[in-house]
Protein backbone atom coordinates (compact mmCIF):
# COMPACT_ATOMS: atom_id res chain seq x y z
CA UNK A 1 0.00 0.00 0.00
CA UNK A 2 0.95 3.26 -0.88
CA UNK A 3 1.74 6.01 1.27
CA UNK A 4 -1.28 9.02 2.14
CA UNK A 5 0.62 12.47 0.10
CA UNK A 6 2.35 14.44 2.74
CA UNK A 7 3.58 18.18 3.44
CA UNK A 8 7.02 18.72 5.48
CA UNK A 9 8.89 22.30 5.66
CA UNK A 10 12.38 20.32 4.92
CA UNK A 11 12.92 17.02 2.93
CA UNK A 12 16.60 16.28 3.05
CA UNK A 13 17.38 13.66 0.55
CA UNK A 14 20.29 11.20 1.29
CA UNK A 15 21.36 10.10 4.99
CA UNK A 16 25.39 10.37 4.42
CA UNK A 17 27.52 12.55 6.48
CA UNK A 18 25.93 15.99 4.88
CA UNK A 19 22.30 15.03 4.97
CA UNK A 20 22.66 13.65 8.63
CA UNK A 21 24.47 16.68 10.36
CA UNK A 22 22.07 18.83 8.41
CA UNK A 23 19.00 17.00 9.94
CA UNK A 24 20.54 17.05 13.56
CA UNK A 25 21.22 20.60 13.51
CA UNK A 26 17.67 21.50 12.39
CA UNK A 27 16.61 19.50 14.79
CA UNK A 28 18.99 21.54 17.37
CA UNK A 29 18.33 24.92 15.63
CA UNK A 30 14.97 24.69 14.07
CA UNK A 31 13.13 22.40 16.87
CA UNK A 32 9.44 24.67 15.13
CA UNK A 33 10.43 23.01 11.20
CA UNK A 34 8.76 19.65 10.65
CA UNK A 35 11.95 17.70 8.70
CA UNK A 36 11.84 14.23 7.33
CA UNK A 37 15.03 12.63 5.70
CA UNK A 38 15.11 9.97 2.73
CA UNK A 39 17.93 7.64 2.49
CA UNK A 40 17.79 4.80 0.11
CA UNK A 41 19.46 2.40 2.05
CA UNK A 42 18.95 0.81 5.60
CA UNK A 43 20.17 3.50 7.86
CA UNK A 44 23.91 2.56 10.00
CA UNK A 45 23.36 0.82 12.41
CA UNK A 46 26.21 -0.09 15.26
CA UNK A 47 25.54 -4.37 15.34
CA UNK A 48 25.02 -4.55 10.92
CA UNK A 49 27.36 -4.09 8.22
CA UNK A 50 27.75 -0.23 7.22
CA UNK A 51 25.71 -0.34 3.87
CA UNK A 52 25.53 4.42 3.04
CA UNK A 53 29.10 5.68 1.25
CA UNK A 54 29.85 7.97 3.57
CA UNK A 55 30.33 5.57 6.20
CA UNK A 56 32.63 2.91 4.79
CA UNK A 57 35.91 2.15 5.73
CA UNK A 58 37.71 5.83 5.90
CA UNK A 59 38.17 7.92 8.72
CA UNK A 60 37.91 11.06 9.03
CA UNK A 61 39.95 13.97 10.96
CA UNK A 62 36.93 16.24 12.18
CA UNK A 63 38.49 19.76 12.83
CA UNK A 64 38.13 21.69 16.07
CA UNK A 65 35.38 23.84 14.64
CA UNK A 66 33.64 21.52 14.00
CA UNK A 67 33.73 19.66 17.47
CA UNK A 68 32.81 22.98 18.83
CA UNK A 69 29.80 22.46 16.44
CA UNK A 70 28.83 18.48 17.32
CA UNK A 71 29.39 19.46 21.60
CA UNK A 72 26.65 22.54 20.87
CA UNK A 73 24.46 19.17 19.51
CA UNK A 74 25.14 17.48 22.40
CA UNK A 75 27.26 14.64 20.32
CA UNK A 76 30.96 15.50 21.85
CA UNK A 77 30.61 12.29 25.10
CA UNK A 78 29.71 9.69 22.21
CA UNK A 79 32.20 10.58 19.36
CA UNK A 80 34.71 11.03 22.34
CA UNK A 81 34.94 7.57 22.63
CA UNK A 82 35.97 6.91 19.10
CA UNK A 83 38.18 9.53 17.94
CA UNK A 84 42.05 9.73 18.63
CA UNK A 85 43.18 13.57 19.25
CA UNK A 86 45.48 15.56 16.68
CA UNK A 87 47.80 17.08 18.94
CA UNK A 88 50.01 18.14 15.81
CA UNK A 89 50.43 18.29 12.73
CA UNK A 90 53.76 17.84 10.26
CA UNK A 91 53.79 19.01 6.94
CA UNK A 92 56.77 17.95 4.98
CA UNK A 93 57.84 17.39 1.62
CA UNK A 94 59.64 13.86 0.81
CA UNK A 95 63.44 14.34 0.16
CA UNK A 96 63.94 17.68 1.90
CA UNK A 97 64.82 17.96 5.64
CA UNK A 98 62.44 21.23 6.18
CA UNK A 99 59.19 20.38 7.37
CA UNK A 100 56.47 22.39 9.23
CA UNK A 101 55.02 21.59 12.44
CA UNK A 102 51.58 22.59 13.69
CA UNK A 103 50.14 22.36 17.63
CA UNK A 104 47.69 22.89 19.06
CA UNK A 105 49.46 24.27 21.87
CA UNK A 106 50.29 27.12 20.51
CA UNK A 107 47.10 28.17 18.94
CA UNK A 108 44.36 27.72 21.74
CA UNK A 109 41.55 30.20 19.77
CA UNK A 110 41.92 27.56 17.08
CA UNK A 111 41.93 24.66 19.28
CA UNK A 112 39.16 22.17 20.85
CA UNK A 113 39.52 20.88 24.68
CA UNK A 114 43.88 20.74 23.80
CA UNK A 115 43.56 19.37 20.21
CA UNK A 116 43.40 20.84 16.73
CA UNK A 117 40.79 18.13 15.82
CA UNK A 118 40.09 14.37 16.30
CA UNK A 119 40.15 11.49 13.90
CA UNK A 120 37.19 8.76 13.43
CA UNK A 121 36.68 6.00 11.62
CA UNK A 122 33.81 6.70 9.45
CA UNK A 123 31.84 3.06 10.50
CA UNK A 124 31.60 4.86 14.32
CA UNK A 125 30.96 8.36 13.01
CA UNK A 126 27.23 6.67 11.26
CA UNK A 127 26.18 4.90 13.94
CA UNK A 128 26.82 8.12 16.20
CA UNK A 129 25.03 10.16 13.59
CA UNK A 130 21.86 8.06 13.31
CA UNK A 131 21.76 6.88 16.76
CA UNK A 132 21.42 10.56 18.31
CA UNK A 133 18.74 11.55 15.08
CA UNK A 134 16.48 8.79 15.95
CA UNK A 135 16.01 10.78 19.19
CA UNK A 136 15.16 14.02 17.74
CA UNK A 137 11.71 14.87 16.34
CA UNK A 138 13.26 14.36 12.67
CA UNK A 139 11.34 11.79 10.58
CA UNK A 140 13.77 9.08 9.15
CA UNK A 141 12.47 7.54 6.04
CA UNK A 142 14.63 4.14 5.00
CA UNK A 143 15.17 2.83 2.45
CA UNK A 144 13.48 5.73 0.59
CA UNK A 145 14.75 6.25 -2.67
CA UNK A 146 13.89 9.10 -4.80
CA UNK A 147 13.27 8.67 -7.93
CA UNK A 148 12.16 12.00 -9.40
CA UNK A 149 11.35 15.19 -8.33
CA UNK A 150 8.65 18.33 -9.56
CA UNK A 151 8.94 21.98 -8.64
CA UNK A 152 5.79 24.07 -8.05
CA UNK A 153 4.75 27.47 -6.63
CA UNK A 154 4.68 25.78 -2.93
CA UNK A 155 8.44 23.97 -3.09
CA UNK A 156 9.05 20.46 -4.29
CA UNK A 157 7.15 17.24 -5.06
CA UNK A 158 9.62 13.84 -3.67
CA UNK A 159 8.63 10.48 -5.53
CA UNK A 160 10.17 7.85 -3.86
CA UNK A 161 9.92 3.95 -3.06
CA UNK A 162 10.97 1.66 -0.48
CA UNK A 163 12.05 -1.14 -2.88
CA UNK A 164 12.88 -1.32 -6.68
CA UNK A 165 9.93 -1.63 -8.76
CA UNK A 166 7.54 -1.34 -5.41
CA UNK A 167 4.38 1.39 -5.02
CA UNK A 168 5.76 5.04 -5.64
CA UNK A 169 5.12 7.71 -3.11
CA UNK A 170 4.96 11.59 -2.70
CA UNK A 171 5.98 13.74 -0.40
CA UNK A 172 5.73 17.64 -0.83
CA UNK A 173 8.25 19.93 1.11
CA UNK A 174 8.80 23.70 0.98
CA UNK A 175 12.58 23.51 0.92
CA UNK A 176 13.94 20.43 -0.86
CA UNK A 177 17.30 19.91 0.39
CA UNK A 178 19.83 17.31 -1.70
CA UNK A 179 22.40 15.99 -0.09
CA UNK A 180 22.84 12.45 -1.99
CA UNK A 181 26.69 12.56 -3.03
CA UNK A 182 28.92 13.64 -5.80
CA UNK A 183 27.53 13.16 -9.34
CA UNK A 184 23.40 13.45 -8.32
CA UNK A 185 21.25 12.32 -10.77
CA UNK A 186 18.57 15.05 -9.12
CA UNK A 187 20.82 17.66 -9.48
CA UNK A 188 20.33 16.76 -13.24
CA UNK A 189 17.03 16.43 -13.19
CA UNK A 190 16.64 20.17 -11.47
CA UNK A 191 18.91 21.39 -14.41
CA UNK A 192 21.57 22.35 -11.47
CA UNK A 193 25.20 21.55 -13.56
CA UNK A 194 28.02 20.86 -11.55
CA UNK A 195 31.60 21.33 -13.08
CA UNK A 196 34.12 18.75 -12.66
CA UNK A 197 37.53 18.48 -13.34
CA UNK A 198 39.43 15.20 -12.69
CA UNK A 199 42.63 15.15 -10.84
CA UNK A 200 43.44 11.67 -12.50
CA UNK A 201 44.35 10.54 -9.15
CA UNK A 202 42.84 8.62 -6.83
CA UNK A 203 43.55 8.01 -2.94
CA UNK A 204 44.10 4.86 -1.67
CA UNK A 205 42.75 4.77 1.75
CA UNK A 206 43.90 1.96 4.27
CA UNK A 207 44.30 1.16 7.89
CA UNK A 208 47.73 0.42 9.31
CA UNK A 209 49.39 -0.76 12.08
CA UNK A 210 51.61 0.86 13.88
CA UNK A 211 55.19 -0.37 15.98
CA UNK A 212 55.04 2.49 18.32
CA UNK A 213 52.70 5.46 19.60
CA UNK A 214 51.63 8.19 16.81
CA UNK A 215 51.02 10.40 19.82
CA UNK A 216 48.37 12.57 18.20
CA UNK A 217 50.34 13.31 15.17
CA UNK A 218 49.08 13.37 12.07
CA UNK A 219 51.62 13.96 9.04
CA UNK A 220 50.95 15.24 6.20
CA UNK A 221 53.43 14.42 3.65
CA UNK A 222 53.92 15.33 0.12
CA UNK A 223 56.17 13.45 -2.35
CA UNK A 224 56.25 12.93 -5.96
CA UNK A 225 53.54 10.47 -6.45
CA UNK A 226 51.31 12.21 -5.32
CA UNK A 227 50.45 13.73 -1.21
CA UNK A 228 49.73 11.35 1.87
CA UNK A 229 48.28 11.61 4.97
CA UNK A 230 48.67 9.64 7.89
CA UNK A 231 45.92 10.28 10.58
CA UNK A 232 45.95 9.35 14.48
CA UNK A 233 43.25 6.28 15.32
CA UNK A 234 42.61 5.27 19.13
CA UNK A 235 44.49 2.16 20.01
CA UNK A 236 42.23 -1.39 19.54
CA UNK A 237 43.43 -4.09 21.42
CA UNK A 238 46.74 -2.66 22.05
CA UNK A 239 47.72 -2.15 18.60
CA UNK A 240 48.82 1.68 17.68
CA UNK A 241 46.68 2.40 14.16
CA UNK A 242 46.75 4.84 11.82
CA UNK A 243 44.56 5.52 9.02
CA UNK A 244 46.35 6.51 5.62
CA UNK A 245 45.20 8.27 2.56
CA UNK A 246 47.53 8.03 -0.64
CA UNK A 247 46.32 10.56 -3.73
CA UNK A 248 48.18 9.12 -6.26
CA UNK A 249 47.89 8.55 -10.23
CA UNK A 250 45.54 6.31 -11.51
CA UNK A 251 47.82 4.21 -13.26
CA UNK A 252 49.98 4.00 -10.54
CA UNK A 253 47.52 3.31 -7.97
CA UNK A 254 46.40 0.61 -10.36
CA UNK A 255 49.40 -1.52 -9.61
CA UNK A 256 49.52 -1.08 -5.85
CA UNK A 257 46.27 -2.50 -5.12
CA UNK A 258 47.06 -5.52 -6.96
CA UNK A 259 50.51 -6.26 -4.52
CA UNK A 260 50.28 -8.81 -1.91
CA UNK A 261 49.83 -7.93 1.40
CA UNK A 262 54.20 -7.98 2.12
CA UNK A 263 54.66 -5.91 -1.08
CA UNK A 264 51.99 -3.57 -0.07
CA UNK A 265 53.42 -2.80 3.22
CA UNK A 266 56.73 -2.43 2.15
CA UNK A 267 55.45 0.31 -0.51
CA UNK A 268 53.70 1.67 2.00
CA UNK A 269 56.71 2.43 4.27
CA UNK A 270 59.22 3.56 1.09
CA UNK A 271 56.72 5.91 0.07
CA UNK A 272 55.39 7.46 3.40
CA UNK A 273 59.02 7.36 4.99
CA UNK A 274 60.19 6.63 8.57
CA UNK A 275 58.78 9.64 10.19
CA UNK A 276 56.02 7.60 12.19
CA UNK A 277 58.23 4.46 12.93
CA UNK A 278 57.79 1.00 11.07
CA UNK A 279 54.76 -0.08 9.79
CA UNK A 280 53.73 -4.06 10.79
CA UNK A 281 50.87 -4.60 8.93
CA UNK A 282 48.29 -2.58 6.04
CA UNK A 283 44.87 -3.67 5.71
CA UNK A 284 43.08 -4.10 1.88
CA UNK A 285 43.62 -0.70 -0.13
CA UNK A 286 40.48 0.91 -0.95
CA UNK A 287 40.81 3.73 -4.39
CA UNK A 288 38.49 6.09 -4.42
CA UNK A 289 38.99 8.00 -7.88
CA UNK A 290 39.63 12.16 -7.37
CA UNK A 291 37.97 15.59 -8.81
CA UNK A 292 37.33 18.68 -7.91
CA UNK A 293 33.38 18.98 -8.35
CA UNK A 294 31.56 22.53 -8.12
CA UNK A 295 27.97 22.68 -8.38
CA UNK A 296 27.35 26.12 -10.44
CA UNK A 297 24.48 27.07 -8.36
CA UNK A 298 24.01 25.78 -4.67
CA UNK A 299 20.55 26.99 -4.36
CA UNK A 300 17.38 28.49 -6.05
CA UNK A 301 14.19 28.99 -4.62
CA UNK A 302 12.74 26.04 -2.61
CA UNK A 303 16.31 24.15 -3.34
CA UNK A 304 19.78 23.43 -1.69
CA UNK A 305 22.15 21.30 -2.73
CA UNK A 306 24.64 20.25 0.04
CA UNK A 307 27.83 18.33 0.60
CA UNK A 308 29.73 16.38 -1.92
CA UNK A 309 26.54 17.43 -4.83
CA UNK A 310 27.13 20.77 -3.83
CA UNK A 311 31.47 20.21 -3.73
CA UNK A 312 33.67 17.52 -3.70
CA UNK A 313 36.83 18.33 -2.59
CA UNK A 314 40.58 16.68 -3.17
CA UNK A 315 40.79 15.07 0.12
CA UNK A 316 44.62 16.10 0.79
CA UNK A 317 43.87 18.57 3.79
CA UNK A 318 40.89 17.04 4.96
CA UNK A 319 38.44 19.72 4.73
CA UNK A 320 35.19 18.33 2.18
CA UNK A 321 33.46 17.15 5.56
CA UNK A 322 34.37 20.34 7.61
CA UNK A 323 33.28 22.50 4.87
CA UNK A 324 29.78 20.88 4.95
CA UNK A 325 29.57 21.06 8.62
CA UNK A 326 29.83 24.98 8.26
CA UNK A 327 27.44 24.94 5.56
CA UNK A 328 25.11 23.27 7.52
CA UNK A 329 25.30 25.04 10.43
CA UNK A 330 24.87 28.31 8.44
CA UNK A 331 21.77 27.03 6.59
CA UNK A 332 19.95 26.05 9.83
CA UNK A 333 20.76 29.10 11.07
CA UNK A 334 19.71 31.24 8.18
CA UNK A 335 15.92 28.91 8.51
CA UNK A 336 16.22 29.67 12.67
CA UNK A 337 15.50 33.31 11.52
CA UNK A 338 12.40 34.21 13.92
CA UNK A 339 10.99 36.51 11.31
CA UNK A 340 11.08 33.38 9.38
CA UNK A 341 7.50 32.07 8.97
CA UNK A 342 7.34 28.19 8.63
CA UNK A 343 5.79 28.35 5.09
CA UNK A 344 8.59 30.94 4.21
CA UNK A 345 11.64 28.07 4.96
CA UNK A 346 12.35 28.31 0.71
CA UNK A 347 12.21 31.82 0.39
CA UNK A 348 14.80 33.20 -2.27
CA UNK A 349 16.00 36.02 0.26
CA UNK A 350 16.40 33.64 3.23
CA UNK A 351 18.43 30.97 0.80
CA UNK A 352 20.37 33.89 -0.97
CA UNK A 353 21.73 35.17 2.66
CA UNK A 354 22.74 31.89 2.99
CA UNK A 355 24.83 31.56 -0.04
CA UNK A 356 25.91 35.05 0.32
CA UNK A 357 27.27 33.72 3.78
CA UNK A 358 28.71 30.82 2.77
CA UNK A 359 30.86 32.67 -0.37
CA UNK A 360 33.85 33.50 0.53
CA UNK A 361 34.30 30.33 3.18
CA UNK A 362 34.24 27.66 0.56
CA UNK A 363 35.75 30.09 -2.17
CA UNK A 364 39.10 29.77 -0.14
CA UNK A 365 38.76 26.53 1.20
CA UNK A 366 37.96 24.85 -2.47
CA UNK A 367 40.88 27.02 -3.54
CA UNK A 368 43.02 25.81 -0.44
CA UNK A 369 42.22 22.33 -1.39
CA UNK A 370 42.59 22.78 -5.12
CA UNK A 371 46.27 24.47 -5.32
CA UNK A 372 48.28 22.43 -2.04
CA UNK A 373 48.33 19.42 -4.20
CA UNK A 374 49.43 20.58 -7.37
CA UNK A 375 52.47 22.71 -5.88
CA UNK A 376 53.68 19.86 -3.60
CA UNK A 377 53.20 17.04 -6.10
CA UNK A 378 54.90 19.55 -8.99
CA UNK A 379 58.98 17.97 -10.09
CA UNK A 380 59.33 21.45 -11.34
CA UNK A 381 62.44 23.04 -9.56
CA UNK A 382 60.49 26.82 -9.14
CA UNK A 383 57.90 25.38 -7.56
CA UNK A 384 60.08 23.01 -4.79
CA UNK A 385 61.63 25.88 -4.12
CA UNK A 386 58.31 27.86 -3.73
CA UNK A 387 57.16 24.66 -1.39
CA UNK A 388 60.03 24.60 0.40
CA UNK A 389 59.79 28.23 1.08
CA UNK A 390 56.01 27.75 1.77
CA UNK A 391 56.83 25.23 4.25
CA UNK A 392 59.72 27.62 5.98
CA UNK A 393 57.17 30.48 6.23
CA UNK A 394 54.70 28.43 7.69
CA UNK A 395 57.37 27.56 10.28
CA UNK A 396 58.63 31.17 10.29
CA UNK A 397 56.11 33.96 9.88
CA UNK A 398 53.20 34.23 12.12
CA UNK A 399 50.55 35.37 9.89
CA UNK A 400 50.98 32.69 7.60
CA UNK A 401 51.21 30.23 10.28
CA UNK A 402 47.92 31.39 11.92
CA UNK A 403 45.93 31.16 8.78
CA UNK A 404 46.91 27.64 8.02
CA UNK A 405 46.06 26.26 11.72
CA UNK A 406 43.41 28.11 11.09
CA UNK A 407 42.23 27.03 8.07
CA UNK A 408 43.21 23.41 8.86
CA UNK A 409 41.61 23.65 12.57
CA UNK A 410 38.29 23.96 10.50
CA UNK A 411 37.00 27.85 11.42
CA UNK A 412 36.95 28.82 7.84
CA UNK A 413 38.39 32.21 6.58
C1 LIG B 1 39.33 9.39 0.62
C2 LIG B 1 38.56 10.50 1.26
C3 LIG B 1 38.93 10.96 2.52
C4 LIG B 1 38.24 12.03 3.11
N1 LIG B 1 38.67 12.49 4.31
C5 LIG B 1 38.08 13.58 4.84
C6 LIG B 1 38.55 14.13 6.07
O1 LIG B 1 39.48 13.61 6.69
N2 LIG B 1 37.93 15.26 6.55
C7 LIG B 1 36.90 15.86 5.88
O2 LIG B 1 36.41 16.90 6.34
N3 LIG B 1 36.42 15.33 4.74
C8 LIG B 1 36.96 14.21 4.21
N4 LIG B 1 36.47 13.68 3.06
C9 LIG B 1 35.22 14.24 2.48
C10 LIG B 1 33.97 13.55 3.04
O3 LIG B 1 34.07 12.16 2.92
C11 LIG B 1 32.71 14.06 2.34
O4 LIG B 1 32.58 15.42 2.66
C12 LIG B 1 31.47 13.30 2.76
O5 LIG B 1 31.55 11.98 2.35
C13 LIG B 1 30.22 13.96 2.16
O6 LIG B 1 29.15 13.11 2.30
P1 LIG B 1 27.75 13.35 1.58
O7 LIG B 1 26.71 13.03 2.62
O8 LIG B 1 27.68 14.66 0.90
O9 LIG B 1 27.72 12.29 0.39
P2 LIG B 1 27.61 10.70 0.42
O10 LIG B 1 28.50 10.12 1.42
O11 LIG B 1 27.78 10.22 -0.98
O12 LIG B 1 26.11 10.43 0.89
C14 LIG B 1 25.02 10.58 0.03
C15 LIG B 1 23.87 9.74 0.57
O13 LIG B 1 22.72 9.93 -0.25
C16 LIG B 1 22.09 8.67 -0.47
N5 LIG B 1 21.36 8.78 -1.74
C17 LIG B 1 21.86 8.88 -2.99
N6 LIG B 1 20.88 8.97 -3.90
C18 LIG B 1 19.70 8.90 -3.21
C19 LIG B 1 18.33 8.92 -3.60
N7 LIG B 1 17.98 9.03 -4.88
N8 LIG B 1 17.39 8.82 -2.63
C20 LIG B 1 17.73 8.72 -1.31
N9 LIG B 1 19.02 8.69 -0.90
C21 LIG B 1 19.99 8.78 -1.84
C22 LIG B 1 23.26 7.68 -0.53
O14 LIG B 1 22.85 6.37 -0.26
C23 LIG B 1 24.18 8.25 0.56
O15 LIG B 1 23.90 7.69 1.83
C24 LIG B 1 37.14 12.62 2.44
C25 LIG B 1 36.75 12.15 1.18
C26 LIG B 1 37.44 11.11 0.60
C27 LIG B 1 37.02 10.62 -0.77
Amino acid sequence: MSEPQQRVDVAIVGGGMAGASLALMLAHFCPHLRVRLLEQRALPDAAASVELPSFDTRATAIAAGSLQLFRQLGLWPALREYCAPIKRVQVSDRGHAFGAALSASEQEQASFEGMLGAVIENAALGPILHKALAETPVELLAPARVTGVHMDNCGANLHWNAAEGGPENVLDCTLLVVADGVDSPLCRQLGMEIDTVKYQQRALVTTVALQRDHEGVAFERFTPSGPMALLPLPRREGIHRAALVWACAEKEAEGICVLSEDARLQRLQKQFGWRAGRFIKAGALQGYPLSLSLAREQWRRNVVLLGNCAHFLHPVAGQGFNLTVRDCYALAQALAQPRLQQGAVGQLECLAAYGENRRRDQRLTVGFSDRIPALFSSGNPFQQVVRQMGLLGLTLIPPLRQQFIGQAAGFGL
